[in-house]
Parts: C-alpha cells; structure tokens; sequence
C-alpha cells in the first residue's frame, strides 16, 4: 500500500445483550424461533402500550461501563430516533443521544508485540430492530420482527486505529470482553456481535482528519479486515487520480469483495431526535454501582498477569489460555484436578486439545474430553504409570468420549513397565544380539546410546520408563 497515505479508522460495535426478555417488553430475545412469534405488542409498536426498561439491560451495560474503566452516568436518557423503515413498526427506534450510559472508557489492544489505547468514546443502550428478509418471497419482502426491541450495546470507539489490523484487534478484543462479562454471546453468525467501520485517509504528517466513508454490515473479523483494506486502497486510488472522498455509508458485498455506495451524507435522514416522554430518566447511583463491581468478574487482562505469575506460564501460553473464561476455566480445574505441573496442563491444553478442538472445528465447551478425563490422563504421566509418549495414544483415546483415561490404559494393557527384572531381561539380550554397538560405545561413541535406548523401548512397545531404561542400560553398558 502507498506509504505516504495514513489510514484512520474508528469503530460501532453493536453487542445483542444476553438478557432473556427484550429491553422493554417482556417478549423472549432467544434466536431461531418462528418468525413473527416473539413480538408482542410492545415490540409490534401497537397503540396504547408503554415500555418498560429491563433491569438487567442496565446492569450490563454498568458492568461494561465498569470493564472499560469508563464513567458510568449518573442520569441518562432515552430518546426516539425518527425514521422510517419496514422493520421498524413504531416508526422510531429507542436509543440514546445526548445524554448514554456509559461515557469515556478505553480498551488496550496488542499488535506485533506492542500494547496501544484505543479510546472508546460512549457507550449506549438501544433496540434493535426487526429484519427484512428477501429470499423465498418472489419479489416481495418478509418482515421478522422477532429481533425488534432485542437489546443493543453500542460501542463507540474513537478515531484511534491507524490499520485494519488493529481494528481487527479492537474488535476482538472486544468480542473476547463481552464475553468474559458474560453480557453478550458474541455469535456472529446470528448478528450479536456487528461491526459499522469510518474509514478515511490523510496524508502522513497531516493533523486534520480526512473525509471518512462508514462501512455498514461487517459481520465477521475476516471480513472487517477486508472490507477495511478495501476502503483503504478506494479512497487513495480516488484521491491520487485527482477525486475527492465524499461522506456515504457504504455496504460490504463479502462474494464480490468490495464496498458500494448506500447514501451519502446529503441523503441521510434526519432523525429528529428527542427524549422519549413514555420513559425514564436512568438514574444509577453509588449503590447499584457498588453491587455492579462486587460482582464484576476477573478480566482477561488481569487473569493473564495472574496466569503468568502464578503458574509459570509463558506470554504465549498465558494469553491462549485467557483467551475465553472457558478455555481459563477448564486449565485451573485440569491443574487442580490433576495435581500436575502447570505448564504440562498448558502444554497438553494449547497443545494436543486445542489441535483436536480446532481440527474438528469445536470450542472448548464442546470438548469430547471434560477437564476431568484430561486431569485423569495427565495424573497417571505425573505419577509415572504412563509416559508423555504413550499419553499422546491415550488422548486420542479419550478423545473418543467413551473412557476414562485408567479404563484405557487397563483395557490397553499400556501400564509402564517398573519391573527391573523385566527390563533388565530385554536389555541382556538386546546388548548380546549387538555386540558391534556394544563395541563402538565402549569405545567412546556415545551416540549409539540412544540406539540400545531405542531397541529396549521397541521391544517393550513403548512401556518401559524411560528413566529406568536409561539407568540401567548406563550400567550394563559400562
Ligand atoms: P456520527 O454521528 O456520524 O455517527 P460520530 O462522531 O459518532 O459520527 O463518529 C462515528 C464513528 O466514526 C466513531 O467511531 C469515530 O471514531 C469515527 N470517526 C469520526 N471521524 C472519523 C474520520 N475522519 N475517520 C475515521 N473515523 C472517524
Ligand atoms: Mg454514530
């Protein structure tokens, strides 16, 4: 990409809160259902009904707010943002404008080794509102307002990101957040986690920002980095053949990759705001803040300091395995469980388990192997029944989902072999059948070594102790 061309970007993140019942009405937020069946007259718009705030839509948005490190408003507002939309059957949505509940947070981000603040400009609460669905309705648009009055996070960051791969960054970052608060299930297939991205160029030096375009309807990290790039190189190609960028929304095509023009500034709506007279002012005091951060969970951040501190854990390690509350929560239990050295927990979670998760596309909360199997597993390496080597043929074992790790080994027959009578029988014969490397070792080649080591275990499939080997092979062999 030219280097003479700076890229600016900042980002709105729209997070589905995890709250069972919409924000103001009592209809179920779950996804999937028969369209049309979980609307209810609130959130059909439907004359002479009122709505009423979810609690619990507050509180996450507090626990947010608290995350972030950001001001939680004492008094906020609701206000009704006019426009007109199929979806939309009040004809406004609920959002919030002047006056959001979350105000000026930060989170940090780490590109190429390096941590950068990305400031976050406010946090708000809205609705969502219904979908319009254009397939199988012959010319036609079909209206599923299931979604309608569906809690909205909306996360806005500061104009801070200078690549896309540091929105990417962000947005993960993000995504891994909302998680670990547990306010949001961040699936992006099903829309709880979208992405809006403002995208311009300036030339490198330059302090006033360029005219950014803004990027609706990324709903994947792949993609946001595409799209991203994209804009990048349209707007210096525009500006370096003597155009100008103009302010639009534009909408990522992901099949065809490329951005097109939506609206432009000029034919935005006006919204037309105003508070919304049937609700509330919010009003959060030092109380509810008190309870909110008692019960605030540990944040990745810190949970990696710890990880790293506490168990001896590399950077790398410590930051795969805080990469979920699950994935850190499932290693504790392992290691608790266990009893093992951490870092062989670690090893064998970032190691052989992720593999395995990966490679059949699962997470760690669908395992086939529960912490408890693997904790069974790696007790009996620590207390020597088994070797690190015949481990790995016990995992894939269990990764089976039918046995613990002892019934495999018994119905294996995999037990290590500690009898030295046995041992020292197979290494007799294996120094009789070799004399010629019986020869070169006496006479100082010490790499045949690892031959007679390698005969003893061939014979014994892998079962004999390798320390044992090793002693008593010393011995014979002096
Ligand atoms: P609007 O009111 O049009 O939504 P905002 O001021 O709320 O505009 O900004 C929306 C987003 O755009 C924010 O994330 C902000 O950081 C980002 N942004 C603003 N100006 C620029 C710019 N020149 N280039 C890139 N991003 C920008
Ligand atoms: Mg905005």
């Amino acid at each position: 990409m030219n280097s003479q061309w700076e890229t600016v970007i900042g980002l709105e993140i729209h997070a589905q809160l995890a709250t069972q019942s919409k924000i103001f009405s009592g209809a179920s937020t779950a996804y999937g259902a028969e369209p049309n069946t979980q609307a209810c007259a609130v959130d059909l718009g439907l004359p002479g009904v009122l709505p009423v705030l979810n609690e619990e839509a507050v509180h996450m948005a507090v626990i947010f707010g608290m995350a972030i490190e950001a001001h939680i408003a004492p008094y906020s507002v609701f206000a009704r943002k006019n426009y007109f939309y199929p979806d939309l059957p009040k004809g406004y949505q609920i959002s919030q404008m002047e006056l959001p509940i979350v105000g000026v947070g930060h989170l940090d981000i780490d590109v190429d080794g390096v941590t950068k603040r990305i400031g976050i400009t406010r946090a708000h609460l809205e609705e969502d509102a219904g979908k319009s669905l254009h397939a199988n309705f012959h010319g036609l648009t079909g209206i599923d307002l299931n979604r309608a009055g569906t809690p909205l996070l909306e996360i806005v960051s500061e104009p801070d990101m200078r690549s896309a791969k540091e929105a990417v960054a962000y947005m993960r970052k993000l995504h891994e957040l909302v998680r670990y608060l547990g306010i949001c299930d961040g699936n992006m297939q099903e829309g709880s986690f979208r992405c809006d991205a403002n995208v311009s160029v300036r030339p490198k030096g330059q302090k006033e920002f360029g005219i950014r375009a803004e990027i609706k309807n990324i709903n994947s990290f792949k993609f946001v980095e595409k799209a991203i790039n994209h804009e990048i190189e349209r707007q210096i190609e525009l500006i370096e053949s003597g155009g100008t960028v103009v302010q639009e929304t534009r909408l990522y095509d992901a099949d065809k990759d490329e951005t097109r023009s939506m609206r432009s500034k000029e034919e935005a709506n006006d919204y037309r705001y105003f508070p919304d007279p049937d609700l509330l002012p919010v009003l959060i005091d030092e109380v509810f803040k008190a309870q909110i951060k008692a019960q605030l969970p540990e944040l990745p951040q810190a949970k990696k300091q710890r990880f790293k501190a506490d168990y001896n854990l590399d950077d790398e390690s410590a930051t795969i395995l805080t990469s979920s509350r699950q994935l850190a929560d499932y290693f504790e239990t392992v290691v608790k469980e266990s009893g093992s050295e951490a870092r062989i927990c670690a090893n064998w979670i970032t190691g052989d388990l992720l593999a395995a998760l990966n490679k059949a596309d699962l997470d760690i909360s669908g395992s086939p192997v529960s912490h408890e199997r693997l904790a069974g597993l790696l007790k009996r390496i620590s207390d020597d029944t088994i070797s690190g080597k015949i481990g790995k043929q016990v995992f894939e074992e269990l990764w089976q989902g039918t046995a613990t790790a002892d019934e495999i080994i018994e119905a294996k027959g995999l037990k290590q072999i500690t009898d030295t009578g046995a041992i020292e029988a197979i290494i007799d014969k294996i120094i009789a059948d070799n004399p010629g490397q019986v020869e070169q070792y006496r006479s100082g080649k010490d790499k045949v070594f690892g031959f007679f080591v390698g005969q003893v275990m061939k014979e014994m499939q892998g079962k004999a102790n390798p320390g044992e080997v090793n002693k008593m092979l010393k011995d014979k062999l002096k």
